[in-house]
């Protein structure tokens, strides 16, 4: 009895644990109707690159230029408050959040097929040593976990660095990141999953994918948390 009020108490002073709204979290770090309102992807989308696409076809843009990259998995939308948890995890050393974004992208590649290898995008040095941890990487773990593939982050690593992508135009994304990556030993026949935190324009993943093939690799398919859509 007094330890039930004494934990309504600490609720009401201080708040639930749900990241979001501060409400009651019952299991996990959001409560179930912040959960439930979460972005989820679900309707059409192209299955190349995870953008709109009538009927769930492969889109103009993938049919015209195709990427190196085979298939895209997306969980969220790139959009409040999947933003708030992206951020969170990336510039707040909220590392539980690993987890729960990593549920998130497993519910979503739940019965799709089996890969053998998970390669994390790597983060630029300067990054890593401010940071402390990479994110991709940090998701990446509870979705090696979950699913049995290997985590093989060792597999891509950058080849140079380059200027942060943020505030540069989308022509220019491309350029900045030619030449970007290695692919380290060989991935003969191997179907290799990229994992990130947020796909945009995807100049990165394709680049990433472009140096796993030459390396050998049979198949790529990128698994994201969340996926910003072009406006309008
Ligand atoms: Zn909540
Ligand atoms: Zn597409």
């Amino acid at each position: 009895m007094l330890r039930k009020a004494a934990a309504a108490f600490t609720q009401r002073i201080f708040g639930g644990t749900c990241l979001l709204c501060r409400g009651n979290a019952e299991r996990g770090a959001l409560c179930a109707a912040c959960d439930a309102d979460l972005p989820r992807l679900r309707s059409a989308l192209c299955p190349r690159c995870a953008l709109p696409a009538v009927a769930g076809a492969v889109c103009g843009r993938c049919l015209s230029q195709p990427p190196r990259f085979d298939a895209t998995v997306a969980a969220l939308e790139y959009r409040f408050p999947a933003d708030v948890l992206v951020h969170a995890l990336k510039f707040r050393g909220e590392l539980a959040l690993a987890a729960l974004l990593a549920r998130l992208l497993e519910e979503r590649i739940a019965g799709d097929p089996p890969v053998h290898l998970i390669v994390p995008v790597p983060l630029a040095k300067g990054r890593l040593r401010e940071r402390g941890y990479n994110q991709a990487l940090e998701i990446a773990r509870h979705v090696a976990r979950a699913t049995g593939a290997r985590l093989a982050p060792q597999a891509c690593e950058r080849a140079r660095e380059t200027p942060a992508q943020i505030g540069l135009p989308l022509a220019e994304r491309a350029a900045n990141m030619r030449g970007a990556f290695r692919a380290q030993g060989s991935l003969d026949g191997a179907t290799v999953a990229v994992l990130d935190d947020v796909m945009t324009t995807g100049a990165t993943l394709d680049e990433i994918a472009g140096a796993l093939k030459s390396a050998g690799a049979a198949h790529v398919v990128n698994w994201v948390v969340a996926r910003t859509f072009p406006p309008g």
